[in-house]
């Protein structure tokens, strides 16, 4: 059993449609993978249907752009059913993903590289939570840079030139709404970045007292040693331990398919936590 637990479409910021993500799952020989596009749950009616003919497990997921400590975190949902609270804060972060675009592109323009909204929208056909790897995209279009890595190294990553904030959902308030809504609750790669400061491991044991079922230890962004220090914390707090691609298609080059991947007892654990047939498919 190859389990994958997270991986992006087009209707975020992966270059595949839902559909082809789906078959290129199978070709890959998964058996199970989830869909987690940034702030939408708008990929996964057809990735289900997708899923069923090219004859691989669906997990409908999604990922949250949370805020805690004023650091980034990612959370991730499974089988996350209707709750109004939780659409009203995806809807608020989707607003202020579009909102900061005109001031990206002023950065831009002031930087001697203009890219207009049109070309932005453009690349960022099928999603409603516009990101900046639409504009990476946008700039690779233009010739500007070669790739999204090169852009976000030089012009988009926080303390860039062209970097612009937005809003991100209280952390606690992400895992308390996902169980509410009878979701799975997993904290994406935890320790990537400025976020292993913050999610200490109190912190953690804090945030499984009020319900969240685990932590994404294996992913690319996490090296060895990370990943060594995370797991007796996760184990200790009583966390499942996922694995998983972080696929995002072309637009990340270190996140194949399955490159990570998840226990199968570990799935059939967190499958217990949510009710996929519940799920909000869009
Ligand atoms: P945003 O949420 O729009 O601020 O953008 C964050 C997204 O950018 C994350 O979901 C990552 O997938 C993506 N990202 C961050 N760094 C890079 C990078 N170096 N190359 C490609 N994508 C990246
Ligand atoms: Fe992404
Ligand atoms: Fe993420
Ligand atoms: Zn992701």
């Amino acid at each position: 059993m190859r389990i994958d637990l997270h991986t992006h479409s087009r209707v975020s910021d992966g270059t595949d449609s839902p559909t082809e993500l789906m078959h290129k799952a199978r070709a890959a020989g998964l058996d199970v993978i989830a869909l987690c596009d940034h702030d939408t749950f708008a990929g996964l009616g057809e990735a289900k249907h997708a899923a069923a003919d090219a004859g691989v497990e669906f997990v409908p997921g999604i990922e949250i752009s949370c805020m805690y400590l004023g650091v980034s975190v990612h959370l991730l949902g499974y089988g996350v059913g209707a709750h109004a609270g939780l659409e009203a804060e995806l809807e608020q972060v989707r607003r202020s993903r579009s909102e900061r675009l005109p001031r990206m592109l002023a950065n831009l323009e002031a930087a001697g590289l203009p890219v207009t909204m049109a070309e932005v929208l453009a690349v960022s056909r099928d999603t409603p939570a516009i990101g900046r790897p639409h504009v990476a995209d946008a700039m690779v279009a233009r010739g500007y840079v070669a790739t999204r890595d090169e852009a976000f190294s030089h012009w988009l990553a926080e303390g860039r030139p062209v970097y612009v904030g937005r809003y991100g959902m209280d952390l606690e308030t992400g895992i308390r709404y996902v169980k509410q809504a009878g979701g799975a609750a997993v904290i994406a790669h935890p320790w990537s970045r400025q976020s292993k400061a913050v999610l200490t491991a109190g912190v953690l044991e804090e945030f499984a007292g009020i319900g969240l079922d685990g932590v994404e230890v294996d992913h690319p962004d996490h090296s060895v040693e990370v990943r060594q220090q995370l797991r007796p914390i996760a184990i200790k707090a009583g966390l499942l331990m996922t694995g998983s691609s972080d696929h995002h298609g072309l637009g990340k080059l270190h996140n194949d398919l399955g490159c990570e991947t998840t226990d199968p007892r570990t799935f059939a654990l967190l499958r217990t936590r949510f009710d996929a047939d519940r799920a909000v498919l869009g």
